[in-house]
């Protein structure tokens, strides 16, 4: 019998009020449940809106150094609890299991990064135009914060948002996707052993538009951060704009790999592979485009053709697989149609293309590694994001050409570049608009400690993750303090000024 989950509220662990319920299920294994998640509503919303309310007060006058404490004890616990976190990534969502490891992973570092943020939280102390009187800038927390999560990192992306939120001293209610709620009860109940008061973190489970929409809609929700896709990260955005509410969003991309003809090819192949179909190419990052300088059109389609073949297909907890299933039944059929219009459009489809049912694949929602050449930048599967094993080769003449098709979709999130060639590295590093750059790796990997998100559609508002310009700038707002101690009227140089 299948575990039943709760959500988080007020420190209490409760069903649903209208006692709604959803399964989560095992891509690799679709007569598996691995759980059976609340399906909330409006009422649950308010109810968890309501105590982290109430609870902020309390959280934002506790010590940021004290909070800090809290995080690091959720990071010891997230260590302990790795191997189980990770399998359970593997068995909810699909990915293999060093990835579902790597979910885990992510949780442990930005617990302890957010931890050392605690005695960090700085702002700026100036010298004033006027004696005896001193400045500084300090950050505060915004209040309650709405999270809102994809599946595609079910413990990581919210391990990004929420360490931020509360070492910043704001309290939340978070929101994951419905196809992930194990995972997401999972990463709440190590925050609640590591100490966490009553009402900080609240979880409301359900799908978007019963949960996701009132809680945005909120008038006692402060701020939101959501990741995912650009069509609902955008109604987001357009409706918490109308409200002076602010946002910070994260959602597709569109990226691409160049590879030149310098390249050491054996490393840009490695990297096509790994980019495009790691995580069954269901990550914001992953490699989607292949933008090959035609000296080595060829050989490159060759060998990556070859090495995509030999990538195993299965269940993601079985050591001899590469690529586990797509996340859901949506996926399947979406990068199907997606497939499709690439063969209508007229690219020529070389490797896949069809939904895998034999031997390890029959019990899941597994497709085949794709890929097409002779594709136009323009063509839809150039264009669009497809999230899932699919991969487009696009032939050019020179670094300037490639440079083109890499920036000329609406996504901005990462780019790849492989050359020996140090004048085109650096040109490409320049020119590339997108959030992430890397020079003879892939377009996946980034790490904590420096912001991740990237230009145009992709997101709004401050980077999640560390670093200058990181989540900080999104979990707290700005004050200045002025301190006078002369005892009497001074005014600042604004104010005092004679006609020269
Ligand atoms: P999605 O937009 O369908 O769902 C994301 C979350 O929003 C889920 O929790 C969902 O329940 C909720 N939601 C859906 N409708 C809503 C509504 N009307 N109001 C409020 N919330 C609502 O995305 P997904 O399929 O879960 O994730 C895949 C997408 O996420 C891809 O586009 C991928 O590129 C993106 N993503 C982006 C990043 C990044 O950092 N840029 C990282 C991971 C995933």
């Amino acid at each position: 019998m299948p575990e039943s989950y709760l959500n988080h509220i007020n420190g209490q662990w409760v069903p649903a009020v209208s006692g709604q319920t959803m399964d989560s299920l095992n891509p690799a294994r679709t007569d598996e449940i691995i759980g059976i998640i609340p399906r909330s509503s409006t009422e649950d919303v308010d109810r968890a809106v309501t105590a982290a309310r109430s609870a902020f007060d309390r959280w934002r006058l506790t010590p940021a150094p004290i909070r800090g404490e809290i995080l690091y004890a959720a990071a010891e616990v997230f260590k302990r609890e790795k191997n189980r976190l990770g399998r359970l990534v593997t068995m909810e969502m699909g990915k293999v299991l060093s990835e579902g490891l790597g979910d885990a992973q992510e949780a442990i570092d930005m617990a302890y990064y957010m931890a050392g943020e605690g005695r960090r939280l700085s702002g700026e102390t100036v010298h004033s135009e006027l004696r005896d009187k001193d400045m500084k800038s300090i950050r505060v927390p915004k209040g309650v914060f709405g999270l809102i999560t994809p599946w595609n990192f079910p413990i990581a992306i919210p391990a990004w948002k929420v360490c931020a939120a509360l070492i910043c001293g704001n309290t939340l209610v978070f929101k994951p996707s419905s196809y992930t709620g194990v995972c997401a009860t999972e990463f709440v109940r190590v925050l609640i052993e590591a100490g966490l008061p009553p009402g900080v973190p609240n979880l409301v489970h359900g799908t978007g538009p019963e949960v996701g929409t009132p809680l945005v809609d909120h008038p006692e929700v402060d701020a939101v951060s959501f990741t995912g896709s650009w069509v609902v990260g955008s109604q987001i955005e357009a409706g918490l704009g109308r409200n002076h509410k602010e946002v910070a969003t994260e959602m597709g991309g569109k990226n691409a790999i160049i590879v030149l003809n310098d390249a050491d090819l054996d490393l840009a192949v490695e990297g096509a592979v790994w980019g495009g179909f790691g995580t069954t190419g269901q990550r914001c990052t992953a490699a989607s485009r292949i933008v090959l300088q035609a000296g080595i059109h060829d050989q490159f389609v060759k060998a990556f053709k070859a090495k995509a073949a030999a990538l195993v297909l299965g269940d993601g907890l079985l050591p001899e697989t590469d690529v586990g299933p797509l996340a859901h039944w949506d996926q399947l059929e979406k990068v199907s149609q997606y497939v499709q219009v690439g063969i209508k459009e007229g690219a020529t489809l070389v490797l896949g293309g069809k939904i895998c049912r034999d031997g390890a694949c029959a019990t899941g929602y597994f497709y085949t590694p794709t890929i097409f050449v002779d594709v136009q930048p323009q063509m839809t599967i150039a264009q669009e994001e497809i999230f899932g094993p699919v991969v487009s080769v696009i032939k050019v003449q020179d670094l300037g050409e490639a440079i083109e098709v890499v920036n000329g979709v609406r996504y901005g999130l990462s780019s790849a570049i492989y050359t020996r060639d140090v004048n085109a590295a650096a040109t490409a590093e320049r020119d590339l608009d997108t959030g992430l750059v890397y020079i003879n790796a892939s377009t996946i990997g980034a790490e904590i400690h420096l912001p991740f998100g990237g230009t145009k559609a992709t997101g709004l508002g401050p980077r999640e993750a560390g670093g200058r310009g990181g989540s900080l700038d999104h979990y707290t707002k700005w004050k200045v303090i002025y301190r006078d101690f002369s005892g009497k009227l001074q005014k600042a140089q604004i104010d005092t000024q004679k006609p020269t």
